[in-house]
């Protein structure tokens, strides 16, 4: 199948099949861990901030930066290259990653990209190979297809919250008027802030609004990695519901 948006990112069919191997006696170890634009998204964000014990605030002031996206007012977050020669990512060792558990999706995914897009039945993905000189990882390696690479990398969380990100820009896009400033604030604190973000809901009775049963109540108010997804699965409803006036999985009491 042809890749219809650049030439040089061949399109893989979800089984066909690419040989690729990455461990510490590769070459080129760590040679991709520098230099980068790495987004990350809430579900990055909040693993990466477990991983280190940080609350969101202090991980995203230390390690990303923030933009906000004028075609939608979303929140594009970057992680922030070292300032130093080579520019390395913060997380990187001699060792290799240090955050290897939660790295985020992106480096999951490596040299495999997917790309989503919002269709009438759903989410429609595609896989696209990413070769690049300096990788020799493409040298041996047993065979793989993306939908092995995916599992083999712990991906599926992270491809099932991302999912519901990019379905909400889609649909704010779709509507052709970006956030206004108090959705776009509100968004990055749901969204980004998700320690903050179950503060509010607590302060402000945001349950006593909803029709929300008691166990998912008490999933999302729980301060670990588990409450952490539970609140930002919540965060994408309640911001549908809030920009749209409906979400097929919340409704108001
Ligand atoms: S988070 Fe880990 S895998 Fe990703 S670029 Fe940084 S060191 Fe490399
Ligand atoms: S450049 Fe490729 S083979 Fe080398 S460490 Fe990075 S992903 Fe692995």
């Amino acid at each position: 199948m042809p890749n219809d948006t650049d030439p040089s990112l061949p399109d893989l069919a979800p089984d066909e099949h690419f040989c690729f191997d990455c461990n510490p006696q590769v070459p080129c170890f760590n040679r991709c861990c520098a230099e980068l634009t790495l987004p990350l998204t809430p579900y990055d964000v909040l693993r990466l901030r477990r991983h280190l014990s940080l609350d969101s605030k202090t991980f995203l002031t230390s390690y990303t930066t923030m933009q906000t996206m004028p075609e939608t007012g979303f929140t594009l977050c970057t992680l922030t290259m070292n300032k130093e020669p080579g520019e390395p990512c913060p997380f990187v060792s001699p060792v290799g990653c240090m955050v290897y558990e939660d790295r985020p999706s992106a480096c999951r995914s490596y040299p495999l990209g997917r790309g989503t897009r919002l269709g009438a039945q759903g989410v429609i993905e595609r896989f696209f190979l990413i070769k690049e000189d300096h990788c020799h990882g493409f040298d041996e390696g047993p065979e793989r297809t993306p939908i092995s690479w995916f599992e083999d990398q712990g991906l599926s969380p992270y491809n099932a919250s991302n999912d519901r990100y990019m379905r909400l820009m889609s649909l704010v896009s779709a509507g052709k008027k970006p956030l206004d400033e108090r959705m776009q604030s509100m968004a990055r604190l749901a969204l980004y802030y998700g320690d903050e973000f179950r503060q509010m809901i607590t302060k402000m009775r945001i349950f006593k609004r909803l029709s929300l049963s008691q166990e998912r109540q008490e999933r999302i108010l729980r301060d670990d990695m588990d409450g952490d997804a539970a609140c930002l699965d919540f965060a994408y409803d309640w911001m549908e519901l809030i920009i749209f006036g409906a979400c097929d999985t919340l409704t108001r009491a």
